[in-house]
């Protein structure tokens, strides 16, 4: 799709208003202009405004360098090297200002301004421009609208304001190129195809699919945040079936894949992302450890299966063993932190040891600090699977809502088990002659 000319939108013909940015985001803006430097509104804000929503956070693009935007806020943090930014800090409030981007063209690419993979993804994007290029350099035309602090006039230069009339998500310039240089646009397509309910134009979505593979290239830390994003914005479900249409689900999470579609995984997952939508808006803390847990429950159980068949090991050490090995190979793509990671493993061992009630075990389990997630969990995989689950999950429901005498004669009630506790000794490894 060709670039056309600007077309620039009087104050008096948009209905962006003031009073409708935040108090921060007019700040940075007012003192950008004020000391004779370009400042403007972009991005998501501007975008969102028109559509009647509530931003999530204030994009800023200025002709200041970010060396130039240092000087003027004693609160700014210079952040990023592919893509180098200014991160303005009131209290926990970020303001992110961008420094207008240019095109690379041969003679302007340095080494420390730009660089490009073999593939054809840009490593770094240092290269400054004017406010065209700067737009053209956007990923989609609904995001590549300017609210221009100097008159409150509106800047469009891709049609992004017809796309918004028409609910399109549309690449600009040729998306499979645009894609190449930046493959994480094609989540970018779905999340906001989902969150605007836009659709994807048809060019924008033609090579979607054959480029999926691309995201292996991705810094897993990236992905990460980009996941929290698809999952955490209160339509995860909808993103997840999106992602999904588009194969590039499995570029995420490639190891619930492993085995094909399994239909008792996926009704599980489905589960997880309703519930968090739902907690989100219903303003409830989430937490993406439960969400990555259900992604995964069901291919560390059956890791679990492979290696008790295998080795013989006994039940507990095939289950750390299968938990090691699954969240081994789906932190190769995406990067779940260890703070998250940690309380998957508590909400995954838990659920095996939520069976075993008898004697102090069942005070042991209801004061781990982890108890409610896995409790919740229990729910969700009582919920998929039904039989024996929601006996249990009914017992540990009972169980929190008696007295200290009443918990007791629930515990009381519970026969041992009638086989006794078989105990493991590793073998000691036999010396070798080196
Ligand atoms: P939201 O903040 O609601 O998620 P957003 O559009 O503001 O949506 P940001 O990630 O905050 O998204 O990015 C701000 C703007 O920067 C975008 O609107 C877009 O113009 C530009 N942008 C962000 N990521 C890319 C990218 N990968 N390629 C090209 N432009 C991008
Ligand atoms: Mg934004």
């Amino acid at each position: 799709m060709p670039v056309t000319n600007s077309t620039s939108i009087h104050r008096s013909e948009h209905s962006i208003s003031r009073n409708d940015i935040s108090e921060n985001a007019l700040k940075v803006l007012y003192r950008l202009h004020k000391s004779g430097h370009k400042a403007y509104l972009v991005g998501g804000g501007v975008r969102d405004l028109l559509l009647g929503l509530k931003p999530k956070d204030f994009d800023i693009a200025t002709d200041a360098t970010p060396e130039q935007v240092k000087k003027l806020f004693r609160n700014c943090r210079l952040v990023g090297r592919r893509f180098r930014l200014a991160h303005i800090l009131f209290g926990r409030d970020i303001i992110e200002v961008a420094t207008l981007r240019g095109h690379h063209s041969d003679e302007e690419t340095e080494k420390n301004t730009s660089s490009q993979s073999q593939e054809g993804m840009l490593l770094r994007d240092n290269v400054y421009g004017s406010i065209e290029e700067d737009a053209e350099r956007r990923d989609f035309t609904v995001n590549a609208l300017y609210y221009d602090i100097a008159d409150f006039s509106l800047r469009d230069f891709c049609h992004g304001l017809d796309d918004l009339e028409c609910r399109r998500i549309e690449l600009i310039g040729d998306p499979e190129t645009r894609y190449r240089e930046d493959p994480v646009r094609m989540l970018r397509a779905v999340r906001f195809a989902v969150k605007l309910q836009m659709e994807i134009s048809e060019r924008t979505k033609a090579p979607i699919t054959k480029l999926a593979p691309l995201l292996k290239d991705i810094p897993p830390a990236r992905l990460f945040e980009e996941s929290l994003k698809l999952m955490l914005s209160g339509q995860g479900l909808a993103t997840y079936k999106m992602l999904q249409q588009y194969q590039l689900l499995q570029q995420l999470y490639p190891v619930s894949f492993v085995n094909g579609d399994d239909p008792k995984s996926e009704a599980l997952i489905h589960a997880a992302l309703a519930n968090t939508d739902e907690r989100i808006k219903a303003d409830k803390r989430v937490t993406p450890a439960f969400l990555y847990a259900a992604i995964l429950w069901y291919p560390v159980e059956q890791k679990t299966q492979e290696i008790l068949t295998e080795s013989g090991l006994p039940f507990n050490d095939a289950f750390l063993m299968a938990m090691n090995e699954v969240l081994d190979f789906q932190v190769k793509s995406v990067a779940i932190p260890k703070r998250f990671t940690s309380t998957m493993r508590d909400i995954w061992v838990l659920q095996t040891r939520m069976s075993k009630r008898y004697g102090k075990h069942a005070y042991r389990i209801f004061h781990h600090p982890k108890f409610r997630a896995a409790y919740d969990f229990l729910q969700l995989r009582a919920d998929n699977e039904g039989g024996e689950l929601v006996e249990l999950f009914e017992w540990w429901t009972d169980f929190q809502e008696q007295d200290e005498d009443g918990k007791r004669s629930m515990v009381a009630k519970l026969s041992k088990p009638a086989t006794k506790k078989r105990r493991y000794y590793k073998k000691k490894p036999r010396p070798t002659s080196s």
